[in-house]
């Protein structure tokens, strides 16, 4: 928290099946904080029959990042809505070294400042694995596995009853682009926080709970 203005802004960094998305729905109960998730956005966006909806569309489904500009424009306009003014979970933005700068640009002009970025870490193998078998909540966004956590009933959330669907960038070759796009484009992020001292690295790999608890800690 930061203690001149009582708000708090928080980033999740880490390559797609991270569980940044699990992380941050638990996170945001929790601390009462606006999770604000870019592939959301831009999910919300792709259905769209218009020519911003097919442009996202182009990138989204082939597992490469959305231009900059079109990103930037879209995230601190979400970000200038009233319900952010207080702090929020940035999840998935930014991704690239422009974004990170033109936040920093954006925060530095309102007086605002990044808290912490939390960076988890999961092996690649690991996230492939994840994002194969992957199944997500309509509705509340709970995230399930094929083998490793299958919901009670299948294709319904255990949680809230919602349907279950599996994401259109999740087949393998487009998976493993994403991971590509992310070593290339968005993990050199991780030293660009380290070097303004606001970086936590937290371990993926275990349980939602224990991971969880490593997140939670990064944040004290
Ligand atoms: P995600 O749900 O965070 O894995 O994002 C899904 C897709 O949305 C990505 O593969 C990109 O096509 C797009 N996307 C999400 N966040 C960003 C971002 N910060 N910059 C560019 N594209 C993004």
């Amino acid at each position: 928290m930061n203690a001149r203005d009582n708000t708090l802004y928080v980033i999740l960094l880490g390559a797609p099946g991270a569980g940044k998305g699990t992380q941050a729905v638990l996170l945001s109960q929790q601390a009462r904080l606006v999770h604000l998730a870019s592939g959301d956005l831009f999910r919300e966006v792709r259905q769209q029959d218009t020519e911003i909806g097919r442009l996202v569309k182009s990138y989204y489904d082939k597992g490469e990042l959305v231009p900059d500009d079109v990103t930037i424009r879209m995230i601190l306009e979400r970000l200038s809505q009233p319900d952010c003014q207080s702090g929020c979970l940035l999840d998935g933005f930014p991704r690239t070294l422009q974004q990170a700068l033109a936040l920093d640009d954006a925060f530095h002009a309102q007086g605002k400042r990044i808290e912490r970025v939390v960076s988890i870490a999961v092996e690649r193998a690991e996230l492939l694995r994840r994002l194969g078998g992957r199944w997500l909540c309509q509705r509340c966004g709970a995230s399930y596995h094929t083998v490793s956590a299958p919901p009670k009933v299948g294709g319904t959330c255990d949680r809230c009853g919602g349907e279950l669907y599996q994401r259109a960038d999740d087949t393998e070759e487009t998976a493993k682009n994403r991971l590509d796009v992310y070593d290339r484009q968005t993990a050199p992020l991780v030293d660009y926080y380290r070097t303004r001292d606001v970086l936590a690295e937290v371990n993926g790999q275990g349980q939602v709970e224990s991971v969880q608890a490593a997140v939670v800690a990064a944040l004290r």
